[in-house]
C-alpha cells in the first residue's frame, strides 16, 4: 500500500513538474511579428504604408532604398510609417527590410517591393538668362537647401507626433500649368525634376495649408521665393511657394486651411501661382496622392 502511494505521489508529482515546464515554455514563446505593406508594388514618386504588429516594448527599424523610415506606434500597439520612392529611382525588384528588436528578441526580415515604369514628361519655361544664371547658381541653390535641409532635420528630430486632421485639402483650386515629377528645363537647360504641382491662381489668392501642422519654415529662399514649410509629423512635409505675402511665423501649430499666405510670383517663376509640394524626408512624392485621399491605415 505505502509503495504504491508513494508511485503515485512520484508520478503526480512528475506530471506537475512537466506542466508547469510545458506552460513556462508556451508563455516564453515569442510571437512573430508581422508586417504588412499596402501595396507590394509602386510607381517613381508614389508612397506605401507600412505596418508592423511587434512586441510593445520592441524597437522597429524600417530600411529602404538605403533610407531609414520613422514608425508611429498607434493606439492599437502598431508600428505604421511612410516609405516614399524618388522620381530618380530606376523601376526594378528592391527590398525592404524590417528589424524588430528587444531584450529577448532579435529579428530581421526583407519584403520584396516592386518600382514599376513611370514615364515624366518635359517642361519648360523660359526667363532671362541673367536671372537663370543668379537664380539657379551653386551658391544659390546652394543657400536654400542648407536651410530648409536644415529645418527638415530639426523638425524630425524633434520627434512630433503625426498632427494631420483627416485628408490633406488642396490649398488652393486651379489649373495645374506643370505636374509632379516633369523633367523641368529652364532656358534649354535641363535642371532636375518639378517637385510637385504648380496651380495657376490669381495673385493674392489665399493659399490655405493642406493640413494641421507646424511652420518649420517661413521665409524668403532664393528659387522658391517666400515659401512656407509645413511639418506634419512622421516625416512628412508640405510647403508653398511663390508667395507674394506670409500670413505665419516660424513655430506655430495651425490648423487645417489656416492661411498661409498669398499667391504670388516671387523666386523663379514666370507668373502668379502656387508651387506646393509633398515630401517624406527629403523624397518629393506625388502631392495628388495625399490630396482629398484617405490614408490605407489610419496612425490613431
Ligand atoms: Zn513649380
Amino acid at each position: 500500500m505505502g509503495t504504491i502511494r508513494k508511485l503515485l505521489i512520484a508520478v503526480a508529482s512528475i506530471m506537475i513538474i512537466m506542466i508547469i515546464i510545458w506552460t513556462a515554455l508556451t508563455t516564453a514563446e515569442v510571437k512573430e511579428p508581422e508586417v504588412q505593406l499596402s501595396s507590394n508594388s509602386l510607381r517613381p514618386g508614389d508612397f506605401i504604408q507600412v505596418k508592423v504588429k511587434a512586441p510593445a516594448d520592441a524597437a522597429v527599424k524600417v530600411l529602404f532604398l538605403k533610407s531609414g523610415y520613422q514608425l508611429w506606434k498607434n493606439e492599437n500597439g502598431e508600428f505604421i510609417g511612410f516609405l516614399p520612392v524618388s522620381y530618380y529611382n530606376a523601376p526594378g525588384e528592391y527590398q525592404i527590410s524590417v528589424t524588430v528588436e528587444n531584450k529577448t528578441l532579435k529579428w530581421v526580415k526583407a519584403y520584396p517591393l516592386k518600382i514599376l515604369e513611370r514615364a515624366f514628361p518635359e517642361s519648360r519655361i523660359y526667363v532671362p538668362e541673367t536671372t537663370r544664371k543668379e537664380v539657379l547658381s551653386n551658391d544659390s541653390v546652394g543657400s536654400d537647401a542648407k536651410i530648409t535641409t536644415k529645418a527638415r532635420l530639426d523638425a524630425i528630430q524633434s520627434g512630433e507626433p503625426p498632427l494631420w486632421d483627416g485628408p490633406f485639402i488642396w490649398p488652393v483650386k486651379g489649373r495645374i500649368s506643370t505636374g509632379f515629377g516633369r523633367i523641368r528645363y529652364v532656358n534649354q537647360i535641363e535642371n532636375g525634376r518639378h517637385s510637385g504641382l504648380d496651380i495657376v491662381a490669381a495673385a493674392g489668392t489665399p493659399v490655405l495649408a493642406a493640413n494641421r501642422g507646424r511652420v518649420v519654415y517661413a521665409g524668403n529662399l532664393n528659387v522658391t521665393g517666400l515659401t512656407v514649410i509645413l511639418y506634419h509629423g512622421l516625416s512628412l512635409f508640405t510647403s508653398y511657394c511663390h508667395l507674394s505675402s506670409i500670413e505665419v511665423q516660424q513655430g506655430e501649430l495651425i490648423p487645417k486651411a489656416a492661411l498661409l499666405g498669398k499667391v504670388g510670383s516671387t523666386g523663379l517663376s514666370t507668373g502668379p501661382h502656387l508651387h506646393v509640394t509633398f515630401k517624406i524626408d527629403e523624397v518629393a512624392v506625388d502631392p495628388e496622392l495625399f490630396l482629398e485621399r484617405s490614408l490605407e491605415w489610419d496612425f490613431k
